[in-house]
């Protein structure tokens, strides 16, 4: 199986936190966590177009403005998520810049920025040619755990506790198609871009029995017409989608814990904080983080099929086996449980 979502952490895990999904077959990525993003290109960044924060201390945000720097002239609009407060946040990083000239910029670049209240969300719009000042308007709609959803994915959130509201994040594929090479071989095709169609057609829930087009040759000039449903039949077998998730920053308690186990449950890859060892966990209940220990609990009450822990202390620098180790070895106990 050739997985949709490649999740690639954007530094290593003494470094900024951050989260890097490129969307297969597509040119475009969503991210959780800006912290420091130097190490990710240019081009990878201006794929990005959802972005989600889990809370906006330093460590999880200062790449908001090496995002907006490169996306500034350009025709993008850009979404972006956070906890309580990222409103004001958001507005707070725009008014530390002067925005004279940009009304000049024939591109539009919009930000549409949705903060994430218990029963609600709210989300506002800033024009960069309005010099991205604040919208007197703004859109409230109800919050049931849902952020964003398309035809093939959706981001849910769970608000967790870290002495402030911090999000939890996880990204669910409605269901994976596996092309089958052989049948499209078969049926004299080649795999090309008319794939990206056929999926989108099955996202899409497009009738069974309507016709899909192929354009295949060399040119991609020939044209053969297929029933989807016997097409789907002869190319691609079903399977369960993926699920990514992405969990920073939190106390560990009763309730937080139930929460992360209720969304992230059965993740395919779950990336979790593990800032302290266990033998700190002194040190990690007054900072608010989880011990690695804590983190390798949840991911085997969660059970999940692989754990990755991050943003380690700087004190474990040269250590970070000890913390792998730990996650690993709660997991496989929370496992067996
Ligand atoms: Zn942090
Ligand atoms: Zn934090």
């Amino acid at each position: 199986m050739r997985p949709s979502f490649l999740p690639r952490p954007v530094n290593g895990p003494f470094d900024d936190p951050g989260l890097f999904i490129p969307l297969f077959f597509e040119r475009r990525a969503i991210i959780f966590d800006l912290g420091d993003i130097y190490s990710l290109s240019a081009k990878d960044i201006l794929k990005i177009s959802h972005i989600f924060i889990t809370h906006t201390h330093m460590d999880h945000f200062i790449g908001f403005d090496r995002l907006l720097r490169l996306f500034l002239g350009r025709d993008q609009h850009l979404y972006l998520f956070g906890p309580k407060g990222f409103l004001n946040n958001v507005e707070g990083k725009l008014a530390g810049y002067s925005w004279n000239l940009v009304k000049n910029y024939s591109n539009l670049l919009a930000l549409h920025v949705t903060e994430v209240l218990p029963d609600h969300l709210i989300t506002k719009d800033y024009i960069c040619q309005n010099g991205f000042v604040p919208d007197q308007t703004s859109l409230k709609q109800p919050f049931n755990g849902l952020l964003h959803e398309e035809p093939s994915f959706s981001v849910s959130a769970r608000i967790l506790d870290h002495s402030l509201p911090c999000l939890g994040f996880t990204l669910k594929e409605r269901f994976h198609v596996n092309i089958l090479k052989d049948g499209v071989t078969k049926l004299g095709l080649e795999v090309g871009p008319w794939l990206k169609d056929f999926k989108q057609a099955l996202f899409d829930n497009q009738d069974p029995d309507s016709k899909f087009e192929v354009s295949c040759g060399k040119t991609n000039q020939q044209k053969k017409t297929f029933v989807l449903g016997d097409l789907t039949k002869q190319i691609a077998l079903i399977t369960p989608g993926q699920k990514i998730s992405y969990i920073a920053d939190l106390v560990y308690n009763e309730s937080n814990v139930e929460k992360v186990v209720e969304l992230v449950k059965d993740s395919d890859h779950l990336f979790i904080e593990a800032s302290f060892l266990e033998k700190d966990r002194d040190v990690a209940e007054k900072k608010c983080h989880l011990t690695a220990r804590q983190a390798g609990i949840i991911a085997g009450m969660s059970g999940v099929k692989q754990v990755t822990p991050f943003h380690f202390s700087p004190r474990y620098v040269g250590q970070a086996h000890l913390l792998e180790k730990e996650v690993i070895a709660a997991y496989d106990e929370a496992l067996r449980r």
